[in-house]
């Protein structure tokens, strides 16, 4: 049995998450695990939250509360959110408030010193005006160094390079109360331009992963100088570098501290992590293309450094911004459409397959409410045609229909050649929700006209769009459970398309 390890980039816990964000990393992973365990691959899907975030302490900031309060009533809210859109992974932990968790992460950083793969220099930093912290993350904006787009301290999302805040043009903190100084200092940093751009190269040709990603180690590798990222901040909120030093000033940077948590995930399951990473597990990770270069080219230059037995990631899935209306989702200006308030009102099976037929990959897409509604409008009685011509005959009927045809298709071979497309764009090697629902939404719509135009409803309807309920199911689980499974969990398998891409016809 194949075993695989999904991870998504955790969320940060200083907000609700919207259309954007779960359209990406977590409709992504959850379509992955639920379609390679229809297969009956082994799964461990993770996604956790980001409570060491810099934008948490911000958001305290503005709050006047705690940090741990904020990533708290956020983690809750997060959660409340993926269950109401069906997004199921087997670990949604924090990363706040773990002692074993945090001396991994310590263990992790220092065996990096050790190895040569955080480095130290002088360097100059950014502080508050009264040296108490760093203006790190989103306590500092300007235009970043490299391209020249409205940046925060520390990440470009616009060419996913990395800064040190006092290099942005024109920066300004973001609280002007706090005032700024830079003063230089020895700081620990990860730097690729050492031999291991040799390595980066090697690991970018071997590891799988969506074109951006590709384009994007292309143009990485190809410039002069790849910037240095901050392996440490002096702040108040994160993971202190010593844990019980007299003066815990320097925190974890929280994207190095994520690259420890990605190997450490497997042991919060009562797993031993080496056996995934070291192993043959096959370990994916779903990410926003502005993650870029922490996911693609930091984590692997990390656990090359700490331990060369390490593999992986095997796979990198990432997307581009989902907008709204035109323009970029903005929890300040009120731009969004919050994930809870979607599928607390929306059919879950619907807008599921809207985000995914929607879905940004390899370029920003658009949401706009008029197409939504034109789409749940078409979808509606498309899904109840479904129903019904399933549920016309009895469902042994339907499924023996069903084998017999998908063994010998006959006038049905293009019908059953997309169920297969839909199937491999399911898979890992040819993953694309958006095909996948887009291949699907022009199969109901060819079986619906052809149930509207029949003078009744034929065996060979009701077995097309028993299919189409099948592999659609990883998108859209709700139909598959109310029509497939009919409350018999173990029925799963019977339905499943199997590695030939055929529906399958035994457990
Ligand atoms: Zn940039």
């Amino acid at each position: 049995m194949t075993s695989h390890l999904l991870i998504c980039v955790p969320p940060t816990p200083n907000g609700d998450l919207h259309l954007g964000h779960l359209s990406g990393p977590y409709l992504g992973c959850d379509i992955l695990a639920r379609s390679l365990r229809r297969r009956g691959d082994d799964v461990l899907s993770v996604a956790g939250i980001d409570d060491n975030q810099g934008y948490v302490l911000r958001r305290a900031m503005e709050h006047n509360c705690s940090p741990r309060e904020i990533a708290e009533h956020y983690g809750r809210r997060i959660r409340a959110t993926w269950e109401l859109g069906l997004f199921q992974f087997d670990l949604t932990k924090s990363t706040h408030g773990d002692a074993e968790y945090d001396d991994f992460v310590r263990k992790f950083f220092w065996r990096l010193v050790e190895s040569g793969g955080i480095v130290k220099r002088r360097s100059r930093s950014l502080y508050d005006g009264s040296g108490a912290h760093h203006l790190y993350q989103g306590f500092i904006r300007g235009a970043c160094p490299h391209c020249g787009a409205p940046a925060d301290g520390n990440m470009c999302e616009e060419c996913s390079r990395p800064n040190e805040g006092w290099d942005l043009r024109d920066r300004r903190p973001t609280f002007p109360r706090l005032g700024e100084r830079v003063e230089e200092e020895e700081r620990y940093f990860i730097d690729l331009n050492q031999d291991d751009r040799r390595r980066l190269a090697a690991f970018a040709a071997g590891v799988r992963a969506t074109g951006d990603q590709h384009a994007y180690y292309r143009s990485l590798l190809s410039s002069d100088e790849i910037p240095l990222s901050a392996a440490t901040h002096v702040s108040p909120w994160g993971i202190a570098l010593q844990a019980d030093a007299a003066a815990p000033r320097a925190v974890v940077d929280v994207w190095l501290e994520m690259g420890a948590a990605f190997l450490y995930y497997p042991a919060y399951a009562g797993k031993d992590w080496r056996e995934y990473w070291r192993g043959s597990a096959s370990k994916s990770v779903f990410f926003g293309y502005d993650n870029s270069f922490y996911v693609a080219a930091m984590f692997p230059h990390l656990y090359a450094w700490l331990d060369p037995s390490l593999s992986g990631p095997d796979y990198l899935y990432s997307n581009y911004f989902l907008h709204l209306e035109g323009a970029k989702f903005s929890t300040s200006r009120n731009h969004a459409i919050w994930g809870a308030d979607f599928f607390a009102s929306e059919p879950v099976d619907i807008g599921r397959l809207y985000l995914a037929y929607n879905r940004p990959e390899g370029a920003i897409a658009n949401f706009t409410m008029t197409e939504y509604t034109a789409f749940k409008a078409e979808m509606t009685p498309a899904f109840e045609t479904l129903s019904r011509l399933v549920n016309a005959f009895e469902l042994s009927t339907v499924q023996e229909r069903l084998v017999s045809l998908a063994h010998r298709p006959g006038d049905h071979a293009a019908f059953f050649s997309s169920i297969e497309d839909i199937d491999k764009a399911l898979l890992p090697d040819a993953f694309s929700p958006r095909t996948a629902a887009r291949e699907s939404v022009s199969l109901i719509r060819d079986v619906t006209r052809a149930a509207g135009a029949a003078q009744r409803t034929t065996l060979d309807l009701a077995a097309q769009a028993a299919a189409i309920v099948g592999a659609i199911s990883p998108i859209a689980p709700q139909i598959f459970e109310k029509l497939l499974l009919a409350g018999d969990q173990d029925r799963s398998p019977m339905w499943a398309v199997d590695q030939r891409g055929r529906i399958a016809v035994a457990r």
